[in-house]
């Protein structure tokens, strides 16, 4: 059930394991631009979980870039973020996790897997497009002393949900990925469990992010019903920059940051204009004012649809 009084609340949630690139500025501008033509408001969360490759210099270089294109969070601000610790920085939430796990570990919802990679491909081969888990070490309880990852157990439920970009979409997480990892073998939190908890206590009930990421959402969905997190988010899986010859641009191939882009001159509306031409909301390359980013969007399908989609559900709601 969802909440329709509740001011809508979105995220910008990078994790700083490299600089800003022009992804992530297409998110920005539809996280901004939708929220702020909803009437919402933007936190800012640093998705730092994998102290294996975030960086500090990576952390200061967002905040900076950020400030630069004046981008404006409501909450989690880069002044809040360099004043020390936050709940908008999963790095100082480790506390908060180990007690959400403790609770699934009370209810008997996880155990101990100590396979690598390489054994779970060993055994499955690699016909699925992502790794599968198959489930090895399932009977085999929890033992934190034992150096291993921490799997949730997964029914094999499905999951629907309505996209406001791509329209209805339905998942099966246990078909998909198995049982899903929550703390991985290096005792790094990972992102699908350092993420729904985020979404579900920062309060956010509208997310916004790349397609790439589709997949993810049954999972958190699934994971946040074991959770019982109250009200769903609703979601939106915006198109990615593609490069010339067609292929999604992954963080990897993006060789030029946001930075680079700024070195040679460019200002951050035509930095803007550039990202949002690039995927098709603005039809040539104009100049953005980072100010005014919600005219993008205001009166717009997008906008237009998520009026039907919170009169729907008002309307399911009414009718049960
Ligand atoms: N931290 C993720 C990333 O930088 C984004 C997560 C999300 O939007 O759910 O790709
Ligand atoms: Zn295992």
């Amino acid at each position: 059930m969802n909440d329709n009084r509740r001011p809508i609340s979105s995220r910008f949630a990078p994790s700083p394991t490299g600089y800003l690139h022009l992804g992530h500025l297409v998110n920005a501008i539809y996280v901004w631009g939708l929220t702020r033509a909803l009437g919402g408001q933007v936190l800012l969360r640093l998705e730092d979980h994998d102290r294996g490759r975030c960086r500090l210099e990576y952390e200061a270089a967002i905040l900076e870039d950020l400030e630069w294109l004046k981008l404006e969070p409501d909450h989690g601000t880069p002044a809040e973020f360099r004043a020390g610790s936050t709940p908008y920085r999963q790095s100082d939430q480790g506390e908060r996790y180990a007690d959400i796990l403790a609770g699934l570990v009370d209810r008997n919802l996880v155990y101990t897997c100590t396979c690598s990679r390489k054994d779970i491909l060993a055994r499955t081969g690699d016909q699925h497009d992502e790794l599968r888990y198959d489930g090895h070490c399932r009977s085999r309880g929890y033992h934190p002393e034992v150096e291993g990852g921490t799997r949730l157990l997964l029914d094999g439920r499905s999951y629907g949900f309505h996209d406001l970009c791509l329209g209805p979409q339905v998942q099966r997480p246990a078909a998909q990925c198995g049982d899903l990892l929550l703390k991985d073998r290096h005792g790094c939190w990972t992102y699908q469990f350092a993420v729904t908890v985020d979404d579900w206590l920062h309060g956010v009930n509208l997310i916004i992010r790349g397609e790439d990421l589709l997949d993810s959402t049954g999972r958190q969905l699934q994971l946040a019903q074991l959770l019982g997190c109250d009200g769903s988010p609703r979601f939106l899986h915006h198109p990615l920059i593609h490069d010339s010859e067609g292929k999604k641009l992954s963080k990897r191939d993006f060789s030029r940051s946001l930075r680079d882009y700024r070195a040679a001159g460019w200002s951050p509306g035509r930095l803007l204009g550039a990202a949002a031409s690039a995927v098709g909301l603005v039809e040539e390359r104009q100049v953005l004012d980072p100010e005014t980013l919600s005219e993008l969007f205001l009166g717009g399908n997008l906008v237009q649809q998520y009026g039907r989609m919170i009169s729907d559900e008002t309307r399911q709601e009414g009718s049960t």
